[in-house]
C-alpha cells in the first residue's frame, strides 16, 4: 500500500523526453515509481485531463526578509513552485555584526525595494555567522524548501566595515577572511555566493552595494573559497563590462575551480556586452572547460506602474506631489476625478533631471495599459502613445485615465528591453543550454515589479497562448523550470518525476491555468506594500510527499526544508 496514488495523469517528467500517461506513487517524502500502474494508495488522486509534473525549481528570488515572516513565500508557492533560492545578487542577511544590522537592511530596501520598516519589524537577527543563519532558518516552518547564497555585500560588510561600505580596495588579509566566510558558509550549507557589479544596485541612501567594484582578486578568492569546499554555484548580476573584463575572470575562474558562474546581466548606463556576444563567449570558453550559464527570464523585467506604485508617470509632478501627499487612495481618485485637478496635473512636467527616471515616466511609447487577462507580449500599437494617438488625446491624458481605472488600480505596464515590440528574440534564449530560467524576483521589488508568477507565465504563454510567434514545447519548458534548475544548484534529489526522487510535485489542469492581472496587497510587516499575482489551474502541489495546496487552497502542511549543498556538514 502506497502513501499516495497520483492517477491517470498526463506525466512530464522533466527529463524532456515526450509526455505520457500513467500513475506516480510516493512513499514518505519519495517518489517510488512512475508510470503504468501503481498498486492502491492509502490516498489516490484523480489526475485525469491533469498534467503532472516536477515542483518547480525557482533559483532567482529575494525571499530573504519574508522568509521571516511568511511561510507560504507567496505568491512563489501559488505557482507551483516548490524549491526556491535566494540570497542572489549579492544582498542578505548574514553574517552581520551586532549593531550592523541597519546597513543590511538599508541595502536590501535601496537594491530590492523591500521597505526599511517592514525589515525592522519582522527581522530578528538572531545569529551573526551564516552557519547560525542558516540554523534560524531550518528552525522555521514553512511550505516549501528554500536555499541561500553567502551574500558578498554582507561578506565585505563585515569584514571590512566602513571601507567595506565604502568599496575601498580589500586587501590581501581582507580577501582572506571573506573567502573563509564563504568556505565555512557553504561547507554549513549554503548553495553558493554571490554579488554585484551593476551600477543599478545602491543602498537606499543611494550608495554603491559593497563589492560593486571588487577587483579581480576578491572575486576569485570568493570563487576559489567554492573551489574549496567542493560545491555551489557563484551567482552574480553585472553590466558585464569594466576595465576587469568580467567574462575573462569568469572564464578562468569556472575552468580552473570546476564551480558553474550564473551571471545576471543588467543593462546600465555602463553596460558593455549584450545577450548574443554573452552567449557566444559562455559557448567558446564551455568549450574549453568552464561552466558559464546566463540567467534569462521568460519575459524581461517590467514596471508595473500604478497609483499605488512607487512610481509613475505623474509621481514626480510638483503638482501631483503637491496635491496628493498624505492622502488615501480613494481620495486621491476622488480628487483626480476632479477636472481642475486633471487639467493642473496634465498640464505639469516630470520634477526629474536623472535620464532613467525621466525616461520611465515619460516613454509612452514603452508604456501600456495591463489589463485583464494580462497581455505582456503587447504590439506596438498597443502601446500608450499609439492608442492615445487613435483616440485622439494625448499619452498624458490616457496614462491619467489608465491609472484610475478600477478605482484606480490601473496599471500601466513597462517592460524594460522591449524596443523591438516582440519577445521573437527571447524565445531562442529561452531554448539555448547557455542559458538557465531566472530572475522571477519574488520577494523583492515590491512597490513596482511582480514577476514570481513566472513559472506558470512559462506555460501559459510560451507553450499554449502566444500567437504571435512560435511557441515552445511542454516538455521542454518544464525541463528548464525542473531539471535544469535543480541541476545546476547540485539538487539532484529534485527537479524530476523518477523513483528515488523527492515527491515534489505539481498537478495542473492546463486548460484552465491562468494568471490575474497583478494587485497591490498591504500585508507586509509595519503594513508595507507588495505586489502579488493570483493564479487559477494548480489543483494540487505536493512537498516532500505532503499535499501544500489542494485547488489554490493552503492545506496547512509545512514540509518545507532548508536545502543543504550536497557538501554540507553532516551529509
Ligand atoms: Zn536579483
Amino acid at each position: 500500500m502506497h502513501d499516495l496514488v497520483v492517477r491517470h495523469g498526463k506525466i512530464v517528467d522533466g527529463s524532456g523526453a515526450p509526455a505520457f500517461s500513467g500513475d506516480v506513487a510516493v512513499d514518505g517524502d519519495k517518489i517510488v515509481s512512475v508510470g503504468g500502474k501503481a498498486g492502491p494508495g492509502r490516498r489516490e488522486i484523480d489526475a485525469n485531463g491533469l498534467l503532472v509534473t516536477p515542483g518547480w525549481v525557482d533559483i532567482h528570488t529575494h525571499y530573504d526578509g519574508q522568509v521571516a515572516w511568511d511561510p507560504y513565500l507567496s505568491p512563489s508557492s501559488w505557482h507551483g513552485v516548490t524549491t526556491l533560492v535566494m540570497g542572489n545578487c549579492g544582498v542578505g542577511f548574514a553574517p552581520v555584526r551586532r549593531g550592523k544590522e541597519d546597513f543590511l537592511i538599508n541595502m536590501m530596501d535601496g537594491v530590492e525595494d523591500i521597505p526599511t520598516e517592514t525589515l525592522n519589524a519582522a527581522l530578528n537577527f538572531e545569529w551573526e555567522s551564516f552557519a547560525e543563519y542558516l540554523d534560524v532558518l531550518s528552525r522555521m516552518k514553512r511550505v516549501l524548501d528554500v536555499g541561500t547564497h553567502v551574500p558578498h555585500c554582507a561578506v565585505r560588510a563585515y569584514v571590512m566595515g566602513e571601507r567595506g561600505a565604502a568599496n575601498e580596495p580589500a586587501t590581501p588579509d581582507d580577501i582572506a577572511q571573506m573567502a573563509a566566510i564563504v568556505r565555512d558558509g557553504v561547507r554549513a550549507g549554503a548553495l553558493g555566493v554571490s554579488t554585484s557589479r551593476t551600477l543599478l544596485h545602491r543602498t537606499r541612501d543611494k550608495a554603491y552595494v559593497p563589492g560593486t567594484f571588487a577587483g579581480v582578486d576578491e572575486v576569485l578568492g570568493l570563487g576559489r573559497a567554492l573551489g574549496q569546499a567542493g560545491s555551489g554555484v557563484f551567482e552574480m548580476v553585472t553590466d558585464v563590462t569594466g576595465p576587469d573584463a568580467d567574462l575573462e575572470w569568469m572564464a578562468r575562474l569556472s575552468a580552473e575551480t570546476g564551480r558553474p558562474i550564473c551571471l545576471a546581466a543588467a543593462i546600465s548606463s555602463r553596460s558593455g556586452m549584450r545577450m548574443p556576444q554573452i552567449l557566444d563567449f559562455i559557448r567558446r570558453n564551455n568549450a574549453n572547460g568552464s561552466h558559464l550559464v546566463a540567467q534569462v527570464a521568460a519575459r524581461p523585467p517590467a514596471l508595473l506602474m500604478s497609483l499605488q506604485s512607487s512610481v509613475h508617470p505623474f509621481s514626480t509632478h510638483r503638482s501631483y506631489r503637491q496635491l496628493m501627499t498624505g492622502l488615501s487612495l480613494s481620495e486621491r481618485v476622488a480628487k483626480m476625478r476632479d477636472l481642475g485637478v486633471r487639467a493642473q496635473i496634465l498640464n505639469d512636467q516630470p520634477a526629474v533631471r536623472e535620464e532613467q527616471t525621466l525616461a520611465m515616466v515619460s516613454h509612452f511609447e514603452q508604456h501600456f495599459p495591463l489589463g485583464d487577462p494580462p497581455d505582456y507580449e503587447p504590439t506596438v500599437e498597443m502601446s500608450i502613445l499609439a492608442r492615445a494617438r487613435r483616440e485622439g488625446k494625448t499619452p498624458q491624458e490616457l496614462a491619467y485615465d489608465t491609472l484610475l481605472e478600477r478605482d484606480g488600480r490601473g496599471i500601466i505596464y513597462m517592460p524594460l528591453a522591449f524596443k523591438e515590440y516582440s519577445f521573437d528574440s527571447l524565445r531562442p534564449l529561452l531554448m539555448d543550454s547557455a542559458t538557465i530560467l531566472s530572475l522571477s524576483d519574488g520577494g523583492a521589488h515590491c512597490g513596482v515589479i511582480c514577476d514570481a508568477g513566472i513559472p506558470t507565465y512559462l506555460l501559459t504563454h510560451w507553450v499554449r497562448d502566444r500567437q504571435r510567434g512560435p511557441r515552445i514545447p511542454l516538455e521542454l519548458a518544464i525541463k528548464r523550470q525542473t531539471k535544469d534548475t535543480a541541476e545546476l544548484y547540485g539538487m539532484r534529489d529534485r527537479g524530476m518525476l523518477a523513483a528515488g526522487m523527492k515527491a515534489d510535485i505539481n498537478l495542473i489542469d492546463f486548460d484552465k491555468l491562468r494568471l490575474h492581472p497583478p494587485e497591490m496587497v498591504f500585508d507586509l510587516p509595519a503594513n508595507g506594500r507588495r505586489f502579488v499575482q493570483r493564479v487559477d489551474g494548480y489543483k494540487y502541489t505536493l512537498v516532500s510527499g505532503d499535499v501544500t495546496y489542494e485547488n489554490g487552497a493552503p492545506t496547512g502542511a509545512m514540509p518545507g526544508k532548508v536545502v543543504r549543498g550536497l557538501h554540507a556538514d553532516g551529509e
